[in-house]
């Protein structure tokens, strides 16, 4: 009886390359085939290493696109952060540079920002007072994260050291770092700078 009607209706064929009866019907490759043959595990790692390819390739294209929204001084500056964090092994990318109102109303809604006064927003200008004039501040801000793990696993930790390194450097260029603010924001660097009013006007 041939094995294929032996077979018939279970689904099953694995055993066929086995039977000694039929071995020589098979192509020299197919003997050897078995040697070849990835196992699961094997696969799986390949999938993910392909899987994550991709996703550095997207990010790195998303972060060229963010970086052109920068003022000259702001990019310069996230450059070469960037640069030094490359020197040390890491994949960073600018996630978030410049946003609209809309998705900054859409950041604050799903939690990941607690306000619309950010620098993230071109708009953003806050406002103070001192002795003999007004002024605002304004600024522009960047998320950037390792493309590998962006907020997740590891680099879900406060502590990780992408975020410390992410620190050091932009202290070194002048950046302010949300690592250090109360409600801590380990992405996110920024560059702020004083415009005074127009419209100077005496405080009493
Ligand atoms: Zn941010």
């Amino acid at each position: 009886m041939a094995l294929t009607d032996r077979n018939k209706g279970r689904g099953e064929f694995h055993g066929y390359l086995q039977e000694k009866s039929h071995l020589h019907f098979i192509p020299r490759q197919w003997k050897e085939a078995p040697m070849l043959r990835l196992t699961p595990t094997m696969l799986n790692a390949a999938r993910l290493a392909k899987r994550q390819r991709q996703q550095i390739d997207a990010l790195k294209i998303r972060s060229a696109h963010e970086l052109k929204s920068m003022t000259d001084d702001f990019r310069w500056r996230v450059e070469v952060v960037m640069r030094h964090l490359e020197t040390k092994g890491w994949v960073p990318v600018v996630f978030h540079g410049r946003r609209t109102t809309v998705q900054q109303a859409e950041k604050v809604k799903q939690g990941y920002s607690h306000t619309m006064a950010s620098f993230h927003l071109a708009s953003t200008a806050i406002p103070h007072s001192a002795i003999a004039f007004n002024y605002v501040v304004k600024g522009e801000a960047a998320d950037i994260v390792d493309a590998r793990y962006l907020w997740s696993g590891s680099a879900s930790h406060l502590n990780f050291s992408f975020w410390k390194d992410l620190g050091g450097y932009a202290k070194s260029v002048g950046l302010a770092w949300g690592g250090n603010w109360k409600k801590p924001d380990v992405a996110h660097v920024q560059l702020t700078h004083i415009e005074t009013s127009q419209d100077p006007r005496v405080v009493v």
